[in-house]
């Protein structure tokens, strides 16, 4: 093991202003879903271009009351990329849907629309794509093949953050959208989540849905004096967002330029030190659009020296806490059972990429140990079966 200081993934960028904002809240002793609440909403909206912002715990609530709000339930199929976090597969599955894997593009890691083709059924009522790692999702074909279907597309972004897609943030030309504030993403609130959409009928049943389908909010009865009496219109959640949580929020809403501007800054520089090494593919912008790298991954492909977890390994030695490239949900317990789908390119991903640690304050010093023990680890192993070759 090195000497060196750990380096992780990432670590959040958090300082005094959230400490103060955070004070502010609790002082103010409104801590459940109140003001600040309201305000990151409404800051949250115009930042991402999005007609209506509703807070929720976190993004799988998020997605989850997404699929209700656009009437997807029961019986039907939704079609979702299994290259993703495994909410995006679990989301249908809470409406009594019934998620279907697509394949995804081998550049970006997102689905495309002919994998999306090549997934319909007609049962398919939705499609959630995903901006993975802060990849723009190439969505306007996407749309134009389910809009005149009569399906669904909802956006998970929970990555993307920051992310543009053909001049404008992710998220604004999907029917309806979902992100996460986990402290794996590039924004955060600990815990927390938010939907978008331009449907302003869909955004109200969310904002009801998450507070029990209340026909009268906590903080309107709050308000007033004599509570007015409430009713519960239907079956709803408690998916609230906290005070303390929103008050973190605006705070890191008014970093993330910055913290977009260093991620790319530093994913640059790492593509300009790999470049030319054989067998390493870095994920880079595509034509279409430019990426907060939320995951800055690589394909370790067969003429480099390692393996994946070979590479994993090495750094790991290093001190550098690397991960393995995303998930596959059609390869996990929890969806083994279901028809076997035919994922080659997702298969060979998830096998074969590796996302290495950016931060906003990771040092110019600290990446290159990152890429000193990658590349020292592959001259070691090309030395070693050279040798082994020659005897
Ligand atoms: C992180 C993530 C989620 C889940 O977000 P939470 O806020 O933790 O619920 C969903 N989808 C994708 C693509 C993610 O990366």
């Amino acid at each position: 093991m090195s000497a060196e200081p750990r380096i992780n993934v990432m670590k959040p960028w958090l300082g005094q202003e959230e400490i103060d904002a955070v004070a502010a809240a609790i002082s103010s002793g409104w801590v459940a879903q109140g003001p600040r609440v309201a305000a990151f909403e409404a800051a949250f909206a115009e930042a991402m271009e999005a007609e209506h912002a509703v807070a929720t715990s976190n993004c799988t609530t998020a997605l989850h009351l997404a699929l209700v709000v656009a009437g997807v339930g029961p019986g039907a199929d939704v079609i979702v990329p299994s290259f993703s976090f495994i909410a995006t597969a679990n989301a249908p599955t809470y409406v009594g849907a019934n998620p279907v894997f697509a394949d995804v593009d081998a550049t970006t890691g997102n689905v495309t629309a002919e994998t999306v083709r090549l997934a319909l059924t007609p049962k398919t009522r939705a499609v959630i794509v995903v901006d993975q790692g802060g990849i723009p999702v190439d969505l306007d074909p996407i749309r134009g093949l389910c809009d005149p279907l009569g399906i669904v597309v909802i956006e998970d972004a929970a990555c993307g953050a920051g992310s543009t897609y053909r001049g404008r943030p992710v998220g604004a030309g999907a029917d309806i959208a979902a992100w996460s504030f986990h402290p794996r993403k590039l924004l955060t609130t600990g815990e927390g989540g938010m939907l978008t959409t331009a449907h302003a009928d869909w955004a109200e049943r969310a904002r009801r849905l998450r507070e029990h389908a209340m026909s009268v909010s906590a903080a309107d009865r709050q308000a007033s004096l004599l509570a007015p009496a409430e009713e519960y219109l239907e079956i709803g959640f408690n998916f609230r967002m906290t005070d303390v949580q929103a008050a973190i929020g605006l705070v890191q809403l008014g970093r993330l330029p910055q913290i977009v501007a260093r991620r790319r800054e530093l994913v640059a520089r790492y593509v300009k030190m790999l470049d030319g090494v054989p067998g390493l593919r870095p994920v880079r912008d595509p034509a279409w659009g430019t990426s907060n790298f939320q995951s800055f991954w690589l394909e370790v492909q067969g003429d480099f020296p390692l393996d994946r977890d070979g590479a994993m390994l090495a750094l790991a030695e290093a001190g550098i806490s690397a991960r393995r490239g995303i998930m596959a949900a059609h390869r996990q317990p929890a969806y083994t059972n279901r028809p076997g789908a035919w994922l080659p390119i997702t298969e060979r991903l998830t096998d074969a990429t590796l996302i290495l640690p950016v931060y906003h304050e990771m040092t110019d010093r600290e990446q290159d140990r990152v890429v000193d023990a990658l590349l020292r680890a592959a001259e070691t192993t090309a030395a070693r079966q050279t040798a082994e070759v020659i005897a």
